[in-house]
């Protein structure tokens, strides 16, 4: 129905004193939204024509989106991979990020830790850690000018904190969760929030996500869907308990799985937004064409996302 109409209506309602139905569902957004974005997951750059000319495709494409996005998400595995590299190999992927963002993007950048930009985890020399300063995720911080590991900014009405999701599992890899210290912080900025704004999520591994049990294209032999360790937060049930004491959490996004979806649990939309390298720079990844997510952010607490294939 169309709103005039449904207003005129309407009107005969309110004379006769009737109860009016509710306005429906597709009632209209708020048509500015307060905080537009891009969020660019698993950019995945190394050295060759193909990552570094996509990457830089990708951001010439961000700046041209109309209307303007305010300002860029790295969304985390900014680089090919830290985790076994070695220093030389590491600062080779770490320099081309730089310089390709230098280069090619004027906006400002707000980084999220990927497992991959954790340097050494996987490196078979335990003395690693004890004699180089930037072991693990030091460098990352220190190279991207990160606040730290994990730290919240605000734009208006929206606060997004950046989570940092990945923990070394001692038995091997690592695993999707907070850190404890990490917890007790995301618990206190949560409580020292105002009840009338709003907070989207940010982190690397998704916190809730279908397409976490869909990364391998395939189910258990006996039918059962296995979702791992290190493709979502395994600290999903404690979260839960933290978010439904905090409803300013609205939206929760994340990369990592290079498969996108789109998911409403208990009032809170969790949003997986693909990866900008596709198939780690080999074409889609199953359905999924090398893609960034542009998010608006709305002030009634909702917000849209269109996820943009930039080399079409
Ligand atoms: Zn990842």
């Amino acid at each position: 129905m169309q709103r005039r109409k449904f207003i005129r209506n309407s009107s005969i309602g309110l004379a006769s004193g009737l109860l009016l139905p509710a306005l429906p569902e597709s009632s209209p957004r708020p048509r500015k939204p307060l905080v537009r974005l891009a969020h660019l997951s698993d950019i995945h750059v190394k050295p060759g024509i193909v990552p570094e000319t996509g990457l830089a495709k990708a951001l010439q494409h961000v700046q041209q989106l109309k209307p303007k996005v305010d300002f860029i998400i790295n969304g985390g595995d900014a680089i090919m991979d830290a985790l076994e590299a070695d220093k030389q190999k590491t600062q080779i992927q770490f320099d081309l990020f730089k310089t390709i963002l230098k280069n090619e993007n004027s906006l400002p950048v707000y980084h999220c830790i990927g497992n991959h930009d954790t340097w050494g985890w996987f490196i078979k020399n335990k003395a690693l850690e004890d004699q180089d300063r930037l072991y693990g995720k030091t460098w990352v911080v220190e190279t991207f000018g990160m606040p730290g590991r994990h730290y919240r900014f605000t734009k208006g009405r929206w606060h997004f904190i950046i989570l940092d999701s990945t923990q070394l599992n001692p038995e091997g890899g690592y695993i999707g969760k907070l850190d404890e210290p990490q917890f007790e912080w995301l618990q206190s900025e949560l409580s020292g929030l105002p009840k009338e704004e709003y907070v989207c999520l940010v982190s690397h591994i998704p916190i809730l996500s279908i397409c976490a049990g869909l990364f391998f294209n395939k189910t258990e032999s006996n039918g059962d869907l296995k979702i791992q360790r290190n493709l979502w937060h395994t600290d999903f049930l404690r979260l839960k308990k933290l978010f439904a004491s905090h409803p300013q959490i609205k939206t929760c996004i994340s990369g990592h799985i290079h498969l996108q979806d789109d998911l409403t649990y208990l009032g809170i939309r969790y949003l997986c937004d693909g990866a900008v390298s596709g198939n780690w720079w080999n074409g889609s990844f199953q359905e999924f064409s090398p893609a960034y997510a542009v998010l608006e952010f709305y002030s009634d607490g909702t917000c849209s996302r269109q996820m943009v294939q930039y080399e079409k």
